[in-house]
C-alpha cells in the first residue's frame, strides 16, 4: 500500500460525504443570514450540477459495461433466468410490504385530520401551475396501450437508449442480449470481447472512484443550495409536519426493521455490515434524491464491501434502480391517503387495496430522479378517485420526502442484492 493509499483509507467516505453535508447545510444557513444568496447560487450551485452530471455521466456506460460482464459470467442462461425471476418476485414482495406499512401508518396516525382548511386554498393557488403541468404529463401516459412499457423496454436504436439517462431498461435489455449473444457463441470463441469489456470495467471503476474523491465538495455544494433554496418554505412544515412525519415514521420502519430482518435471515450479512457498507450510498441518495446517479457508488460498495459477486450485482442493482422502490410505494401510499383524508373522502377496503396495487405498480415505472415519481402519484390519486389537484397540498414539501424516500430505495436494492447472492451462493455449494 502507497502513502496515498493508506491516507486515503484513514478517512472512511461515510465520514468525508458526511462532513460536506454538515458544511453545506451550515454554510446554507451562513448565507441565509448574511444574504449571500445570489453567491450561493451564482459560485456554489454549480459545483453541485457538476457532480451530479459526472455521476449520470458514469452511469450508463457503467450499466451497460457492467451487466455484459455479469451476464458473461453467469456462464449459463438457465442461471439468468433463475436470478432474473428471482429478483423481480423479490422487488415486488418489498415493494409490497413498504406500501403496506404505509398504508398503515397514515391510518394510523391520520394526518389529514389535522391539516389547517386555510392553507388548502393557498397551496392550490401557489401550486396550481406545476399540477397543470404534471397533469398533462399524466394523460400523455395515460394515453398509450397497457403494454407500451414493454414496447418502451426494446429500443429501435442502441446509440439513442445510450444517450439518453432515461432509457435504462431499454441499456439493460440490449445489455441482456449482448451477454446472452456471448455464452451462447461461446466465450472461447471471442475472448477479446470478453477481455475488453472486462478492461473497460476496470477503467469505468477507477473514473467512480475520482468522482469520489469530489463527492464531499459535491454534496456541500447541493446542500447549501438546497438550504437556500428551501429557507423560504420553512412555514410549510407547520401545515404538513404531520404528514412528514407519517411518511419519515414508515420510512424508518422500513430502514430499521424490514431490511435488517430481510438481511439477517436471508441476506446472510451481519446488519452492521450491511450498514457500514450502504451508509455513504444512503447519504448520496439523500443529498441528490436520485437513485440513478447514486448507482455507480451502490455497485461499487455493494460488490466491494458486501462481497455481492459481479454477476448478481451488475445485474439486481441497475434493474432495481429501474423498478424497485420501496420507499417511493410507501410514499406514494401515505400522500394518496392523507389527501383523501384533507379532502373527506372515507376509503373503502377496496379502495385500500387498489392504493396498494397502483401504488406497487406505479412505483416500477417510477424514474430515479429527483421528483420522479410526482406523476405517477397522480395516476394512483386518480385509479381511486381522488381528485388529482389535490397534490398542490403536498408538493412544498415533497424535496425533503424525496431525499429520504431515495435513501430507502437505493438500500432496499442492496438489500436485494445481498438476499439473490446469498441464494447464488447456496445453490452453487
Ligand atoms: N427520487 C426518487 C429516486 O430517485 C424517486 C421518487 O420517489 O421521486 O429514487
Amino acid at each position: 500500500m502507497n502513502r496515498g493509499e493508506a491516507h486515503r483509507k484513514r478517512v472512511p467516505l461515510y465520514a468525508k460525504i458526511l462532513l460536506g453535508m454538515g458544511l453545506g447545510v451550515g454554510f446554507g444557513f451562513l448565507a441565509i443570514a448574511l444574504h449571500w444568496e445570489s453567491f450561493v447560487h451564482d459560485w456554489v450551485a454549480p459545483w453541485g450540477v457538476i457532480f451530479m452530471r459526472l455521476l449520470k455521466l458514469i452511469a450508463v456506460p457503467l450499466v451497460f459495461v457492467s451487466l455484459i460482464i455479469g451476464v458473461v459470467n453467469l456462464k449459463d442462461i438457465r442461471n439468468l433466468s433463475r436470478i432474473g425471476l428471482k429478483t423481480i418476485l423479490i422487488y415486488v414482495c418489498t415493494t409490497i410490504i413498504a406500501v403496506s406499512i404505509g398504508l398503515g401508518m397514515v391510518s394510523l396516525i391520520k394526518p389529514g385530520k389535522v391539516f389547517p382548511k386555510d392553507r388548502q386554498t393557498e397551496f392550490m393557488e401557489r401550486y396550481e401551475q406545476i399540477v397543470a403541468e404534471r397533469e398533462a404529463q399524466m394523460h400523455q401516459m395515460q394515453e398509450v396501450s397497457p403494454l407500451d412499457f414493454l414496447v418502451e423496454t426494446v429500443p429501435e436504436n442502441i446509440f439513442q437508449a445510450l444517450g439518453d439517462n432515461s432509457k435504462m431498461l431499454q441499456i439493460i435489455f440490449f445489455a441482456l442480449l449482448f451477454g446472452v449473444a456471448i455464452i451462447v457463441v461461446g466465450t472461447h470463441k471471442v475472448p477479446s470481447v470478453v477481455r475488453f469489456f472486462g478492461q473497460l470495467n476496470l477503467v469505468l471503476l477507477k473514473i467512480i472512484d475520482f468522482i469520489m474523491a469530489f463527492a464531499p465538495i459535491g454534496v456541500f455544494a447541493l446542500m447549501a443550495t438546497l438550504i437556500v433554496d428551501y429557507a423560504g418554505d420553512v412555514g410549510i412544515f407547520s401545515a404538513l409536519g404531520l404528514y412528514a412525519l407519517t411518511v419519515i415514521l414508515a420510512l424508518a420502519v422500513i430502514i430499521v426493521f424490514v431490511y435488517p430482518f430481510i438481511m439477517r435471515v436471508f441476506g446472510k450479512r451481519t446488519v452492521k455490515q450491511f450498514f457500514k457498507a450502504a451508509a455513504p450510498v444512503q447519504m448520496l441518495a439523500f443529498t441528490t434524491s436520485s437513485s440513478a446517479a447514486t448507482l455507480p457508488l451502490t455497485m461499487e460498495r455493494t460488490q466491494k464491501q458486501l462481497g455481492v459477486s459481479e454477476e448478481v450485482s451488475s445485474f439486481v442493482l441497475p434493474v432495481g434502480v429501474t423498478i424497485n422502490m420501496d420507499g417511493t410505494s410507501c410514499y406514494q401510499a401515505v400522500a394518496a391517503v392523507f389527501l383523501a383524508q384533507v379532502l373527506g373522502l372515507d376509503l373503502t377496503f377496496g379502495q385500500m387495496l387498489l392504493i396498494l396495487a397502483t401504488a406497487t405498480i406505479s412505483s416500477i415505472g417510477t424514474p430515479g430522479i429527483p421528483g420522479g415519481s410526482i406523476v405517477m402519484l397522480m395516476i394512483v390519486l386518480d385509479s381511486v378517485g381522488i381528485p388529482i389537484e389535490g397534490l398542490a397540498l403536498i408538493l412544498g414539501i415533497d424535496r425533503p420526502l424525496d431525499m429520504l424516500r431515495t435513501m430507502v430505495n437505493v438500500t432496499g436494492d442492496m438489500t436485494v442484492a445481498c438476499v439473490v447472492d446469498s441464494g447464488q451462493k447456496t445453490n452453487t455449494m
